[in-house]
């Protein structure tokens, strides 16, 4: 079974609102700070980030064509500038693949890797671009064998595999605490929600509330987005822990305070989950090392696929931690990416479902077959490879350049 030939295509919801190129769809900006009033510390470094927000959705397909006329579907993520992941995937990466055994993942995903690894393209856009591959390579030899990947990859410790919701939206403390009545009341147990941004009081005040609204009945996932230093994330883990309903601290610190987490994690009863920015086995490895979370988060889709995730899984049970799949603004094909791995691992906890999941442009309806999601838990199948099909009418719809 040799690769025919790669093709990317630009996914975005501008497309609905009339856009056919992507420079047409401008807007990016970064996320409001939450609060400022007279609780701010002057000064305190509120507009420092983690990322630039796009104002439509966007996210690449990849399709790989094989000679045997099995077709593999892969994702790869591209929320900004999707034509870099693009020219990667067409100028870069494909004339390095046309022609070889399709079945030789771990070889070709080496040979992707080395490509780059001089100019040190080794996390980014290099590797969500060999994701997309990577993952559409598993698909078509799923399809080739007749089986599905959780089996390819040794075996499933589970087929119902949890999900939780992916967030809260809204500005405002009611719209944050109708979204979490939402979420329960369509089945989810465990919800994820913001803060981290404005006066750390207000924040507090802000949780409590939010998991006062959860209650009982579910878990609550807290994400800063890197916005605190360690001082206010140690107050805000003590803070968090008599809680009793908050599961993991995600992205307390920015990514690269190594000594910070470690500190943090060392500090606090609560879990310290970090790793959505680790895109290959060996920065989740000194991670590792150096003892700075309880939970690793990778994402499928920009950590090199299901060949590196599954790495970065079996790594982090080597050290006792275990790892939840990061799933952010992206189509089933990604979800159901890093579902497979997570059947397939002991150390798996939970993962991300997106929250336009249900109804959003790039939710289910672009599946020929919408995946059942039953009481935050989605079930995979002995269906051959990712075990979907496409709704390419649905797809074309969302296609830009
Ligand atoms: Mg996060």
């Amino acid at each position: 079974m040799k690769i025919a030939a790669i093709t990317c295509d630009i996914l975005s919801t501008a497309r609905q609102r009339g856009a056919t190129r992507y420079e047409d769809t401008a807007g990016l900006k970064f996320p409001q700070v939450a609060s400022q009033s007279a609780q701010s510390f002057p000064g305190r470094a509120d507009t420092r980030h983690l990322c630039v927000y796009p104002a439509a959705r966007s996210t690449a397909l990849i399709r790989v064509q094989t000679d045997s006329g099995i077709e593999g579907i892969g994702e790869a993520h591209a929320p900004v500038a999707p034509r870099v992941v693009k020219t990667i995937v067409e100028d870069l990466l494909t004339p390095l693949l046309i022609g070889e055994d399709a079945r030789a993942i771990a070889v070709l995903w080496d040979r992707m890797f080395s490509a780059m690894r001089l100019r040190s393209h080794t996390q980014g856009f290099t590797l969500e671009a060999i994701a997309g591959i990577d993952i559409a390579l598993w698909d078509a030899l799923g399809k080739h064998c007749g089986e599905p990947i959780w089996r390819l990859l040794g075996g499933a410790y589970r087929l119902q595999i949890p999900v939780y919701s992916s967030g809260t939206p809204g500005q405002t403390l009611e719209s944050r605490r109708r979204g979490i009545e939402n979420v329960l009341n369509e089945g989810f147990s465990v919800v994820k929600t913001s803060c981290g941004r404005g006066a750390v009081s207000e924040q507090m005040h802000l949780v409590r509330q939010l998991s006062d609204a959860v209650g009982d009945r579910g878990k609550l996932l807290v994400d800063a987005h890197g916005g605190f230093d360690l001082k206010d994330a140690l107050r805000f883990a003590r803070f968090l822990e008599g809680l009793g309903n908050v599961e993991w601290f995600e992205d307390a610190l920015l990514p690269e305070d190594h000594r910070g987490y470690r500190t943090l994690a060392q500090s606090t009863g609560i879990r310290i989950a970090v790793g959505e920015t680790d895109c290959n086995r060996y920065v989740v490895r000194d991670r590792l090392l150096n003892r700075e979370c309880d939970l690793l988060l990778p994402d499928v889709c920009r950590a090199g696929g299901i060949s590196e995730t599954l790495r970065i899984a079996q790594l982090c049970d080597v050290f006792g931690v275990s790892w939840a799949s990061h799933v952010s603004t992206s189509t089933p094909i990604h979800l159901l990416a890093g579902l497979h791995i997570g059947a397939a691992t002991p150390n798996f906890f939970i993962s991300e479902c997106p929250s336009g999941f249900a109804h959003g442009p790039f939710g289910n309806g672009l599946l020929a077959d919408p995946l059942p999601l039953e009481n935050g838990h989605i079930t995979l199948t002995e269906t051959p490879g990712l075990g979907i099909a496409l709704n390419e009418a649905a797809i074309a719809d969302l296609i830009i350049t």
